[in-house]
């Protein structure tokens, strides 16, 4: 199968247990439907034995309108390199990035594709959380972050948008033809608009496996966020230095007033040494926000590829070279 209509773009980071339940899911939500359908798993560089899985299942496989493919990374990279691995790769005219591990449903995603078919004015469907799945403090700073990330971008993030989205070529093109090296997929399709629904879902539990992302690569990731997509840390940087420096004057003033005027001495040990400490953090603080910077673009000026493949497997013999390449 050459062409496809749809591509579902699965990135599998250790989902051994998960790729035959996930395509068992698809082949029955593809019952009585005609589009030819293609799922292309992204192996993350996992060590459980995934990428022997989706081979396995791409070579037994026999439902013809259904191409499964399989790429493989050579170590892992991250979701977001896989992501844009299985873009690069995908042959539908439109594509889907799904979870394999059947939080999101692929049932849901065919809803969302015939949504999108349905209209000819969007060129991408995104699904949102209609319950938050992290309830407590974190859901609560998670909501916090694409608010703070909204304003300082000026772009319109929606708040509880996941990487679940249906969209068509166009938007993929786009979004492969950024060449950043730090990704942040939430950004980019801000970033590059196109119209947008948002869908509404609620997801499933975790199939099998445990979710790889704990506290802190959640808190690393909204950093990322914010730097990839805003400078305004450093202009809050340079507002605070100015208003620091503005109110030093003043009391300079007020000092020296005092002094000559009055004949009254300030003295201020402590004062003096609290200010010390607090400008010596405050200029580290500010340094190392620059050096944020400055070290994405060094990263960015190796110009490294964002992945590496090492092996590909496809269910109709034909590989896993990129679309129109
Ligand atoms: N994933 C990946 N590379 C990674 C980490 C995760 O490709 O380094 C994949 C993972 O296999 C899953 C999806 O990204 O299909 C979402 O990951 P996870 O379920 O751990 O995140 P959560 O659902 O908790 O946000
Ligand atoms: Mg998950």
């Amino acid at each position: 199968m050459k062409h496809a209509d749809l591509t579902l773009v699965v990135p599998a980071y250790n989902e051994r247990d998960n790729v035959r339940p996930f395509l068992g899911e698809l082949r029955r939500a593809l019952e009585g439907r005609q589009e030819a359908v293609e799922v292309l798993f992204v192996d993350d560089g996992g060590s459980d034995g995934t990428w022997g899985e989706v081979v396995a299942a791409a070579r037994s496989w026999d439902d013809r309108r259904v191409a499964v493919r399989g790429l493989s990374l050579s170590r892992n990279f991250g979701k977001e390199a896989a992501m844009l691995a299985g873009l690069e790769a995908a042959r539908g005219d439109c594509l889907c990035i799904i979870d394999a591990d059947l939080q999101q449903p692929p049932a849901v995603a065919l809803k969302m594709y015939d949504l999108l078919m349905a209209s000819p004015d969007y060129d991408c469907v995104a699904a949102f959380q209609r319950e938050r799945r992290r309830g407590g403090p974190t859901g609560a700073l998670s909501s916090a972050f694409y608010r703070l990330l909204g304003s300082a971008s000026g772009m319109e993030v929606l708040p509880d948008a996941s990487d679940f989205r249906v969209f068509r070529r166009c938007v993929a093109d786009a979004i492969v033809s950024m060449p950043e090296y730090h990704r942040f997929s939430k950004g980019l399709f801000a970033w590059v608009g196109f119209r947008t629904l948002p869908f509404p879902y609620v997801p499933e539990e975790r199939r099998a496996g445990s979710s790889t992302w704990g506290f802190r690569a959640l808190a690393s990731y909204a950093w990322e966020g914010i730097v990839s997509f805003s400078t305004a840390p450093l202009r809050a940087v340079l507002a605070f230095g100015v208003v620091c420096a503005a109110l030093a004057l003043v009391m300079l003033l007020v000092t020296v007033v005092k002094r000559v005027a009055l004949g009254v001495d300030t003295p201020g040990y402590a004062t003096i040494v609290t200010l010390i400490l607090f400008f010596g953090g405050a200029q580290l603080v500010a340094i190392g926000l620059v050096g944020e910077y400055v070290a994405r673009t060094y990263v960015q000026s190796k110009r490294r590829p964002v992945y590496l493949v090492r092996d590909r497997v496809s269910s109709d013999g034909d590989g896993a070279e990129g679309g129109e390449a």
